[in-house]
């Protein structure tokens, strides 16, 4: 039997009319039962968003033990529950969590309350059954998702009923109490309940028709994705593009779940279907995305015979790992490697300290920084199986004059990454885009 888990971000629910159309989109399809809420996001562009204003009332509850800003939530949650003409007693609720935002004094309390209030109102409204996250979404001692008890606990709490609400972003931790997962969490909780209840799909619903080729700020209207791999969207939203949050794919990614992104305000629009690789086909498209992220420092390092002296790429890496530094590439040749890192993890001090490591650990013959290096992916599966992808992406880069700091292709033959200016990085990704798109 089918059975979707829906997950509504903060724009399907930043008021009372929005909800009334998710309602009726929940009740248009029977296999929706596990609904997964976001708090009450923007209403308009210069609105603030409910968990922004819940971060403010902890700095004010730290500082003076009350939180005034706390009008803002009452004012916003009450019009909802008018707007939607619900006979439900919200003031007691607002005050009930006034009380305990004030006695909890926690971050994680205050903040995951958008999302607790916003799950009660539409549960109310939807006459469907609230599970509290706190209930039954766990966190280990370590502060790891605890993925065992969780699914446990979730398809227990669903089992038998036609529709539950749970609200997203938030569980308990091993203390017991409240733990928030990172910002825009709630799209974890939503595969997390779509893996507990062993869902046929995730439908994440959002205020865009699916995922973009690349990002609508650089390159103007382009194409929707219509289905791509989930190999294909780690590799993309690692690169910054953001529809989802990256930790979400995990939990349905393993039980091979499809995600579908769709659109509350335009529900008939396909969106984009993500699909494990057992159920992915090549579409015959040969790319699928480009995305870039800026601000990357190149550590470029040079030693004859480096290549036959063992131990060498070892040596420099224990440097990095001794400052806790990741590495995103490492791109090498015969006497040359270089290190890709986000610049980010190299301030105050510590590039400099991390060069004289590396000329310690192996007396390069020439070691040399570039910085401001930013990256473009181009990713899709379509490129193994054809000729002259790389080709055409270097001759559209020519044809715009930007010059390659470096290129890195992936050993799966899924993208082919570029190094160039920061300054390049849009003019980069439009002229890829073109290239393959228009
Ligand atoms: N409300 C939380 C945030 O703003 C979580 C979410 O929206 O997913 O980060």
């Amino acid at each position: 039997m089918a059975l979707k888990v829906c997950k509504f971000g903060g724009t399907s629910m930043a008021d009372g009319n929005v909800m009334s159309r998710v309602k009726k989109i929940i009740e248009s399809d029977s296999d929706r039962r596990v609904v997964v809420v976001s708090a009450p996001g923007k209403r308009y562009s210069d609105d603030i968003k409910i968990t922004d204003v819940l971060y403010r009332c902890c700095d004010e509850v730290e500082k003076t033990g009350e939180a005034p800003s706390f009008n803002i939530i009452r004012t916003r949650f009450t019009s909802i529950v008018k707007e939607l003409n619900l006979d439900f007693d919200i003031k007691y609720v607002l005050d009930e969590t006034e009380r305990r935002i004030a006695e909890e004094k926690s971050t994680d309390f205050t903040a995951s309350r958008g999302e607790y209030l916003c799950a009660r109102v539409m549960a109310k409204l939807l006459g469907a059954k609230f599970i509290d996250a706190e209930e039954v979404i766990f966190f280990k001692e370590n502060g790891i998702f605890d993925g065992e008890k969780s699914y446990t606990a979730i398809s227990r709490a669903v089992e038998g009923e036609e529709l539950c609400v749970l609200p997203g972003f938030y569980g308990c931790g091993s203390d017991g109490k409240v733990k928030t997962f990172s910002r825009g969490g709630s799209d974890i909780s939503g595969a997390i309940a779509a893996r507990a209840v062993n869902a046929t799909l995730y439908e994440n619903w959002t205020d865009v028709s699916g995922f973009y080729a690349c990002d609508p700020r650089i390159v103007t209207a382009p194409k929707v994705i219509n289905s791509l791999s989930y190999k294909e969207l780690r590799e993309l939203s690692y690169m910054g593009a953001n529809v989802l949050h990256s930790e979400s794919i995990f939990p349905v990614r393993k039980a091979n779940i499809p995600i579908q992104i769709k659109n509350t305000f335009r529900p008939d629009d396909a969106g984009t279907l993500i699909l494990p690789s057992v159920y992915y086909k090549p579409s015959g498209r040969i790319i699928t995305g480009i995305a870039g992220k800026k601000d990357f420092t190149v550590i470029f390092i040079e030693k004859s015979l480096m290549n036959s002296e063992i131990g060498f790429i070892r040596k420099v890496l224990s440097v990095l790992e001794d400052y806790d530094i990741p590495i995103e590439h490492i791109p090498s040749g015969i006497d040359t490697m270089s290190l890709v890192i986000e610049s980010s993890r190299l301030t105050n001090g510590v590039l400099e300290e991390v060069l004289q490591g590396i000329k310690k650990a192996v007396d390069p013959d020439v070691i040399r920084v570039t910085e401001n290096i930013a990256l473009i992916a181009t990713v899709g599966h379509g490129m193994s199986s054809s000729v002259g992808t790389s080709a055409r992406l270097f001759k559209a880069m020519a044809d715009a004059k930007i010059n390659v700091k470096m290129i890195d292709q992936g050993s799966s033959e899924l993208n082919i990454i570029v190094g160039v200016k920061n300054e390049d990085c849009e003019r980069c990704i439009n002229a890829i885009y073109h290239e393959f798109f228009r």
